[in-house]
């Protein structure tokens, strides 16, 4: 199953892990996969466990990303922080306009572009997400959706598409246990592409990293992958035991190699 993009399986541990229970995991992740390169592997911690985080993967292979960022360059914005403190961690990625940010927190689609736009400015990778709530779905809206939430993610930002990887997450799957079918997720993923062509040409949409989020795991990530328009995964619980996540990877570089 060789493609011509690269596999890319991110772990976002979200508001779990003490710094202890991170460096742990971290270290599992990178003694387990600093040799395979058929996958590219990214962490994402928490705030708090970055900087440790950071340090045990400052050898390897394996990317640091944050979850969230502000989208001003600084200033008073208590509790906030900016892309330029999560790159003085050597962050290289930020996950940005995740559904648990956009409906507990109220995030638009409007500061998610801010969001992207300051990441890309100041050398960090945006990993925007985009998904269909189950009404929506369930109304025949979920391509509407996608392309509203990604023509206004990068309104502005089409020129730089080659440095944003996208992930499509529908919340009726995000920490459900119910994961969209590889067919219903390809679907979306094919109709991504397309919009990014349009917002683009086609060979940039061709060229964009397009992750699928919703409750991945051992037993459906190699199929998964295995559609002609996902090139990653973006895991939530499973990527949070070492042994699972590890295992997720293995076993697509395996099918990969
Ligand atoms: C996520 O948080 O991005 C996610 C997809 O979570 P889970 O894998 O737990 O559904």
């Amino acid at each position: 199953m060789k493609k011509f993009r690269k596999a890319v399986v991110a772990g976002n541990w979200k508001m779990n892990k003490s710094v202890k229970e991170a460096v742990s995991l971290a270290e599992t992740v990178h003694r387990e996969l600093s040799d395979q390169r058929d996958v590219d592997v990214i962490l994402s911690p928490p705030f708090t466990a970055l900087q440790a985080v950071g340090e045990v993967l400052a050898e390897g292979q394996i990317k640091l990303s944050a979850q969230n960022m502000h989208w001003e360059k600084d200033g008073a914005y208590t509790g906030e922080v900016s892309a330029a403190m999560l790159r003085d961690l050597y962050c290289r990625y930020v996950i940005l306009g995740h559904s648990e940010r956009r409906s507990h927190f109220g995030e638009t689609d409007e500061i998610v572009n801010r969001k992207a736009s300051m990441a890309l400015q100041s050398g960090l990778e945006p990993i925007i997400c985009v998904g269909e709530s189950l009404e929506q779905r369930e109304a025949d809206e979920t391509m509407d959706v996608v392309e509203t939430q990604l023509t206004a993610a990068l309104a502005g930002l089409e020129n730089q598409v080659a440095k944003i990887n996208l992930a499509y997450e529908p919340v009726w799957a995000i920490g459900t246990g119910l994961t969209a079918t590889p067919r219903q997720a390809q679907e979306v993923h094919a109709h991504i592409r397309s919009v990014l062509a349009t917002l683009t040409d086609e060979s940039a949409s061709q060229a964009v990293r397009i992750q699928y989020g919703g409750s991945v795991k051992i037993e459906n990530i190699v199929e998964l992958l295995q559609q002609e328009d996902i090139d990653g995964a973006l895991v939530g619980g499973a990527s949070l035991e070492a042994r699972t996540f590890v295992q997720m990877v293995l076993s697509l570089s395996e099918e990969l190699g």
